[in-house]
C-alpha cells in the first residue's frame, strides 16, 4: 500500500493588498503561496443545508461568511480608498464615503469600528464571529453576493487571516506572524502622518490621551447612536475639520512614497523584530523538510467519516493512525523503514510533513504545538 498526498501548496503571486505586496515582496524570498483551500469566491466556510447538523462541523452564516468583523483602517489606507477612482472599486469607495459622512470612528487616525462592534465582539467573539449579521462589516457587499468591497486596499486583519491553511499550523504560524508585523506598521505610520499633517497640539491631545481618558475605555453615547457630536468632531481633526478626506488622500500620498526600509524605520521597533520573525516563518513555509525525529502529538480525534477519522481538520485512513506509533522518537527514516517492513505501507514524504504542518506528528526537537 502507498499513502500520499494528492494536494501540495500551489505557488502563485502572492494576494496580499499591491501595497503590502510591494514592501513584503522586499522581506521575503520569494512569493507568498496562495491559501487554496479558503476558496472566498465559493466560501469553504458554508454548508449545504444539513450538513452541519450531521458532520458537527462549524460553518459560517451564508450572510456574513468570515466577515461579521470590522476591522480598524489606518488613515492612509482610507485615503486609498478615497483616492480610488477605477470603476471597478466604486461601490467599495461609496462604503468608505458613507462611513466619512457618518463619522462614527473617523479620526486622523483612521476609521474604527463603530462602538456597538466593539462591545460586542469584544464581549462574545467566539460566538459571533462568521455569524451575527448584526456585526457585518460596513464594506461588505450583500447584493454582490459577499464580496469585499475594499479587497484591493483591505488592512491587515482581513489582508492575512484565512479560514483554512494548505500547511496547517505551519501557515498560520507564518500569517498571524505576517499580521502581526503588518498591523504595528499600520499603527505606526498612521501616528507618523498624523504627526507629519499635524492636526493641532488640541486635536493632539484627544487623539493621545493619557490614562483612562481612553477612548476605548468609554462607549460614547452620541457614537454609539450613530450621531457623534459635531462640536467634538471638529475638535478631534483641529487644523483639518471639514478637510477629512484630504487629509486621509495626504496620509496615502505621505505612504506611498515609502519605501520598505523607510517603513521600518519610521515604525515601532517590534516590526523590526516581527519581520525577522516573518523570514523565519516564511523559511518554515517553504520548507519540505522533515524533522529528524518525530513523536506523536497530542490531538483531539473530532469525527468518523467512512473509513476515515478527521483529527487536526486532517482526514486520515485507519491505516495510517495505525502506523502513528512507530514515530516514537527513532529516527524518521528508521520510522517509516519500519511502517514499510511491518506493515507494508510506504508513508511518503509529503505525506508525513503535512501530518507535521497540522501537528499530528511533532519534532522531537521542538516542544510539542511549536510549528
Ligand atoms: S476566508 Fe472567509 S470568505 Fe474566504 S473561504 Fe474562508 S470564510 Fe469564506
Ligand atoms: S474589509 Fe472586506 S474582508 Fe475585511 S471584514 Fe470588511 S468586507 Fe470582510
Amino acid at each position: 500500500m502507498s499513502i500520499s498526498r494528492t494536494k501540495l501548496p500551489v505557488i502563485q503571486t502572492t494576494a496580499l493588498p499591491p501595497l503590502y505586496a510591494a514592501w513584503i515582496d522586499e522581506l521575503l524570498a520569494g512569493p507568498i503561496p496562495r491559501e487554496t483551500d479558503a476558496t472566498c469566491d465559493d466560501c469553504a466556510m458554508l454548508s449545504d443545508a444539513g450538513t452541519e447538523a450531521e458532520s458537527g462541523e462549524t460553518f459560517f452564516n451564508p450572510e456574513t461568511k468570515c466577515c461579521a468583523y470590522v476591522p480598524e483602517l489606518p488613515n492612509y489606507l482610507v485615503g486609498r480608498m478615497l483616492a480610488d477612482r477605477d470603476a471597478a472599486f466604486a461601490k467599495g469607495r461609496a462604503t468608505v464615503v458613507e462611513r466619512l459622512q457618518a463619522g462614527v470612528g473617523v479620526t486622523p487616525l483612521g476609521m474604527e469600528p463603530p462602538p456597538i462592534f466593539s462591545v460586542l465582539y469584544g464581549r462574545s467573539s467566539a460566538t459571533l464571529f462568521g455569524q451575527s449579521r448584526s456585526l457585518r462589516c460596513p464594506h461588505y457587499l450583500a447584493d454582490e453576493g459577499g464580496r469585499c468591497g475594499v479587497w484591493k486596499h483591505r488592512a491587515s486583519v482581513c489582508a492575512t487571516w484565512h479560514c483554512k491553511y494548505v500547511r496547517g499550523a505551519t501557515g498560520m504560524t507564518f500569517w498571524q506572524t505576517l499580521h502581526k508585523l503588518l498591523s504595528t506598521i499600520e499603527q505606526s505610520l498612521a501616528r507618523w502622518c498624523v504627526h507629519e499633517l499635524d492636526p493641532g497640539g488640541d486635536a493632539l491631545k484627544l487623539l493621545f490621551p493619557l490614562g483612562e481618558e481612553s477612548a476605548r475605555t468609554h462607549v460614547d453615547p452620541h457614537a454609539l447612536d450613530g450621531a457623534p457630536e459635531p462640536k467634538k468632531q471638529r475638535a478631534l481633526w483641529g487644523n483639518w475639520a471639514g478637510r477629512e478626506a484630504e487629509f486621509y488622500q495626504e496620509c496615502a500620498r505621505l505612504v506611498e512614497l515609502l519605501k520598505w526600509p523607510d517603513v521600518l524605520a519610521l515604525s515601532d521597533p517590534a516590526a523590526r523584530i516581527y519581520a525577522r520573525m516573518t523570514g523565519a516563518a516564511y523559511g518554515q513555509l517553504m520548507s519540505a523538510e522533515l524533522p529528524k525525529a518525530l513523536k506523536v502529538g497530542s490531538f483531539r480525534c473530532d469525527r468518523l467519516k467512512g473509513d476515515t477519522q478527521v483529527i487536526n481538520s486532517m482526514e486520515l485512513p485507519h491505516a495510517l493512525l495505525e502506523a502513528l506509533p512507530y514515530f516514537d522518537g527513532r529516527p524518521t527514516q528508521h520510522a517509516l523503514a519500519a511502517i514499510r517492513a511491518e506493515r507494508g505501507i510506504i508513508l511518503h514524504r509529503a505525506l508525513v510533513r503535512k501530518l507535521v504542518d497540522f501537528q499530528i506528528l511533532v519534532s522531537c526537537e521542538q516542544p510539542s504545538g511549536a510549528s
